[in-house]
């Protein structure tokens, strides 16, 4: 019977709540801290590629999950400007054949929820809001960590889940700040009924442009409607989670296609998030303390995997204390050498299908030949590498 160990997770996100459970359904104790004075997270949608979904049915939250998504028949590119199909490539059931398992999108705040509610259901995992680390020291057998107000708290490692902008990477990487993208994402969630018919569209459909494009989305069963704008800006230095400026959008967009100008027309407020991400690195461990998920390695939006690599590692992390039967510095390694190499090529791939989507001019027309000259699941193919995600069962023999 291997070792259990108690586990200090510092960031309740989404990847540090499916690292918590995971490892409490081993039998391992573990404590959230989170800053916030809530776990939450903000509304907005996320789409999950059949490798997260592969993840969900690993952890057993398959049923949860499909309460609360949405399955989108089909993912479409459109010239933002003509309003011309580019390519669509179909889901469903092309999905399920390919990988095993579906693709689909959900609120992120339906996500983050039923992993609390998971999280708070099994025995062994302790949750603290108002809860911010703000240092840490490690000896031969554990961890302290220091929480602002100057209480600390004592275990046997560190999971540094704090996001993008990780005090605990700071530490242990110490690669500065995130490098910024001078792109800002500008996103909105819409009931259903305020959406004309003639603008819903179950499809993941993105409007690409210079510098540009929209995503739109339905959301949890179908009731609500997504979108994102993304584009070029020089105007914000740094930020999070902050308001857009509207005027702004509407002059980056001025150029659209009549649909995609009525769609914007019809939000008042934006919430905006300044895009970055940061070089991939094979050094986010150091013997008792790692990271998981943005901390690890941030990556910018435009393959939508996110959450899913946060999930991942969860789960990699899980089966390396297996296989180590509790070794945690070895576990940590064994864990960070089979989770580099993908999620540095995932932060990197993300970046060039930023340059895809915002394309202009040959690059613009040579996108759309190759787009269109493939078949239906073309569009997939390129990523079957990203989609087939892991077996866990066969990480480490
Ligand atoms: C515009 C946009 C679109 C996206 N779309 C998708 C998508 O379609 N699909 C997808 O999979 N991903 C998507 N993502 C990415 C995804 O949202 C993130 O990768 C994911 O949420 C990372 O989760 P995390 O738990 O690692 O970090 P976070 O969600 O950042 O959570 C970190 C947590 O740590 C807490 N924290 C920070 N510092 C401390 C501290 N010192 N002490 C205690 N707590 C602390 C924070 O309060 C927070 O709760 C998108 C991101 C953006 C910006």
């Amino acid at each position: 019977m291997a070792q259990t160990t108690s586990f200090i997770i510092s960031g309740g996100g989404i990847g540090g709540l499916a690292a918590a459970l995971v490892l409490a359904q081993d039998g391992h104790a573990v404590s959230v801290l989170e800053q916030a004075d809530a776990f939450s997270e903000i509304g907005a949608g996320i789409q999950l590629g059949p490798n997260t979904f592969r993840m969900f049915d690993y952890m057993g939250l398959t049923e949860a999950v499909n309460r609360v998504a949405f399955f989108p028949p089909g993912l479409g590119m459109n010239d933002v400007r003509t309003g011309e199909k580019i390519v669509r490539v179909k889901l469903g059931d092309l999905a399920r054949a390919t990988y095993g398992f579906p693709y689909g999108v959900i609120y992120r705040a339906d996500l983050h929820q039923l992993l609390l509610q998971a999280c708070q259901t099994r025995p062994g995992i302790t949750l603290r809001t108002l809860a911010k680390v703000e240092s840490f020291e490690q000896s031969a057998d554990g961890v302290r960590v220091q929480l602002a107000g100057g209480e600390s708290v004592q275990g046997s490692a560190l999971i540094g889940a704090d996001g993008l902008w990780s005090k605990i990477r700071e530490v242990i990487v110490g690669d500065g700040k995130p490098r910024v993208s001078g792109q800002v994402a500008y996103r909105a969630v819409l009931r259903r009924e305020q959406v004309p018919a003639h603008l819903w569209n179950d499809d993941v459909t993105l409007w690409g442009g210079e510098k540009t494009h929209l995503v739109h989305y339905p959301l949890r069963r179908g009731e609500l409607f997504n979108l994102v704008a993304v584009f070029h800006s020089d105007k914000y230095d740094e930020g999070w989670n902050t308001f857009g400026d509207s005027a702004e959008l509407t002059e980056r967009f001025a150029q659209a296609c009549p649909q995609v100008r009525e769609l914007l027309d019809k939000i008042d407020t934006w919430k905006m998030w300044l895009l970055g991400d940061r070089e991939p690195v094979k050094n986010w461990t150091d013997r008792r303390v790692t990271l998981l998920g943005d901390a690890a390695h941030p990556m910018l939006q435009y393959l939508a995997q996110g959450a899913g690599q946060a999930i991942e590692d969860a789960v990699v992390l899980r089966e390396a204390l297996r296989f180590t039967r509790g070794d945690v510095p070895r576990a940590f390694q064994k864990y960070q050498q089979a989770r580099y190499l993908r999620t540095g090529r995932v932060q990197l791939t993300a970046r060039f299908y930023g340059d895809i989507y915002h394309a202009a001019g040959v690059q613009r027309e040579l996108r759309n030949q190759l787009f269109q000259s493939g078949t239906e699941s073309a569009g997939f193919a390129g990523l079957k590498w990203m989609y087939d995600g892991i077996e866990p069962s066969k990480l480490f023999q």
